[in-house]
């Protein structure tokens, strides 16, 4: 199974542009090698409308958002998940609008989290400061003028990350969890692969073909994406077990070997991403470690 990725993206910063009936975008100038164009926030409605993901706290992106807004009314602001590049502009513009605010709530790590352990952490990456007013279950419904979105649980890349599909269409927004231009990183502690996994499984279990992801251009063909993201992860967790194998025992080491073709300015996500395999594969009894599995910590095939 291949796997594909695009790069193809006109990001068209400042500008708000319709991407389907009632859907529009507005992508923030914050790209980098983890938001590659930039965070996406999506418009959906009109007239009253609710937004998705509002972005960093950056007032431009806030004043060019509003502008393009001018004549209609922000109602609702949804938020997919408390990294900072997606939730902090979301209190300035509740303030600014009177808007509620939706989320599965405030930060917080994985359940069973383990310390990382040494400078692993990905620095910047949790806004703590975020709190819904209206805080979003698995399931619910969130009715708007003309459209009603339903929250997803999927967990995986943070452990309160929802999509949200809009239901009567075939369009999910997909936030992070699933992206055209690259993989999500599953770091731990926000992160859990085997969160990740299972959260793959849920929108595979659903109708949605369309995703509109947080970075990047609209994933068409989510299912057959879906089922390669999974082998990828699959083929990733037999990649680490053969490192171990031929007698491989740490992060680095491992990372070394796998990541060769990764952008060395990922290779601190890489180690997390290996991390995490090694804390699912630990957790299911087929690696062994003799202290708490972060970063800085001894592995082994486990006997047997
Ligand atoms: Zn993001």
């Amino acid at each position: 199974m291949t796997l594909e990725f695009s790069r193809d993206f006109d990001p068209a910063y400042g500008r708000l542009v319709e991407i389907a009936p009632g859907i529009r975008r507005m992508t923030v100038a914050n790209p980098s090698a983890f938001t590659f164009a930039g965070t996406n926030t999506y418009v959906v409605g009109e007239g009253r409308v609710a937004v998705i993901d509002p972005g960093p706290a950056d007032p431009g992106h806030l004043h060019a958002l509003r502008a393009a807004l001018s004549g209609e009314t922000i109602t609702r602001i949804l938020v997919t998940h408390t990294h900072r590049d997606h939730s902090p502009n979301a209190a300035a513009l509740a303030a600014e609008t009177g808007a509620a605010s939706y989320g599965a709530g405030p930060h917080r790590p994985a359940p069973g989290a383990h310390p990382v352990g040494g400078s692993g952490r990905l620095d910047a990456a949790g806004d703590t400061a975020f709190v819904p007013t209206r805080p979003v279950g698995d399931g619910e419904i969130i009715e708007g003028e003309g459209f009603r979105l339903q929250a997803v649980a999927t967990p995986g890349h943070a452990d309160n990350h929802l999509a949200f599909a809009l239901l009567g269409t075939d369009i999910l927004f997909s936030g992070d969890h699933v992206m055209g231009w690259a993989t999500t990183v599953v770091a731990p502690p926000d992160g859990s692969m085997r969160d990740y996994m299972a959260s793959l499984d849920v929108l595979l279990a659903r109708p949605e073909s369309r995703y509109l992801p947080g970075h990047g251009g609209a994933v068409g063909n989510a299912h057959s994406h879906l089922r390669g993201l999974k082998a990828h992860r699959r083929m990733r967790e037999r990649a680490i077990l053969d490192r171990l194998a031929k007698g491989d025992e740490t992060v680095p080491e491992i990372v070394a070997a796998i990541y060769r073709d990764v952008d060395p300015r990922l290779h601190g996500a890489a180690g997390l991403s290996t991390l995490a395999h090694l804390q699912d594969l630990v957790a299911r009894g087929l690696v062994a470690c003799g202290a708490a599995p972060d970063l800085a910590a001894r592995y082994a095939l486990a006997p047997g």
